[in-house]
């Protein structure tokens, strides 16, 4: 389910008008969702990472990183062991450390919905039984730190979760959410892809599928054979990325990308140009009401 992992820039005095005559550093690392928000927006990139504006952690999120962690210490399990018995314990082990969680706590849930909350977790936490028996997966790792160069941009991700599986290795991260349509699979496949690639660069082994599993009711997997030519094409455009930042970051110039994500940006109220996307798109009944940027921009 993807970490986030804030790649370190250097903070600057920002004065919140947009734009500076002092060049900021590039980060020193890129992750797969600090590329992917850049890519989306490059000044809400700005806003997250050199300003280090707050975000606000969604409950889908939150319900996320509950399923995770127990499929994290369940994968971890010897293969027996790892039943639906075993996966509720778990889940009431880790509820404990979800109820102390700041995010949690920010969602500021009463009875009811914490037991809903509750609910959403055990039904991702199922959903892993849709797709695999886990008593038959041979786990190579969980929760793996990875930190090298690809095609010289210093890469660094975590990686849910790898297989040794009877085609090679397998690497997956885990999903909360809906799966994507057909026409956005291959974007949301680039980032296991550059897992892949980051795997294969350290170990001299390389992967031979990357998979995406979104777990829940919707759930689905999302698979590709790390093709050499899949695998390059996804560093090549992380590279890409990698110097659009750079530039960027070298004049200051984090330009909005205004479109149909800005009615759900926790930075709007900051951003013109995403408030008037979100009119627009109002007026033109292009927007959902529910949309958290709507009563700001009504
Ligand atoms: S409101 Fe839209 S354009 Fe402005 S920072 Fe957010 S995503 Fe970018």
């Amino acid at each position: 389910m993807g970490r986030a992992i804030h790649p370190t820039v250097t903070p600057l005095g920002y004065n919140k008008t947009m734009s500076t005559d002092v060049a900021i550093s590039p980060p020193r690392h890129l992750s797969p969702s600090s590329a992917s928000l850049f890519e989306q927006c490059p000044r809400r990139w700005r806003f997250r990472y050199v300003d280090r504006l707050p975000e606000p952690v969604g409950e889908e999120a939150v319900v996320g990183t509950f399923a995770h962690r127990v499929l994290e210490l369940l994968l971890g399990e010897p293969a027996a062991a790892r039943t639906q018995d075993r996966a509720r314990e778990l889940a009431r082990q880790v509820w404990t450390e979800v109820e102390a969680d700041t995010d949690f706590r920010s969602l500021a849930l009463d009875d009811a919905a914490a037991r809903a909350f509750r609910w959403k977790g055990w039904t991702a936490i199922a959903g892993l039984w849709d797709h695999e028996d886990p008593c038959s997966v041979e786990v190579a790792s969980t929760e793996r730190r990875i930190e090298v160069a690809l095609d010289g941009v210093p890469f660094l991700g975590v990686v849910d979760r790898i297989d040794r599986c009877a085609d090679g290795l397998v690497v997956t991260d885990y999903k909360s959410g809906r799966p994507p349509s057909r026409r956005f699979q291959d974007d949301k496949l680039a980032q296991v892809l550059l897992y892949a690639a980051a795997v294969g660069a350290i170990d001299g082994d390389a992967p031979a599928r990357a998979r995406l599993v979104y777990l829940g009711r919707e759930g689905r997997v999302v698979e590709a054979d790390a093709r050499p030519e899949l695998v390059d094409s996804a560093v090549a455009a992380l590279r890409a990325t990698w110097e659009r930042l750079g530039e960027a970051a070298r004049a200051d110039t984090f330009d909005p990308a205004p479109g149909p994500l800005c009615g759900w940006c926790p930075h709007v109220d900051r951003c013109p140009e995403g408030q008037a996307e979100v009119r627009v798109r109002l007026e033109q009944g292009r927007m959902r009401l529910d949309a958290p940027a709507v009563p700001l921009v009504a």
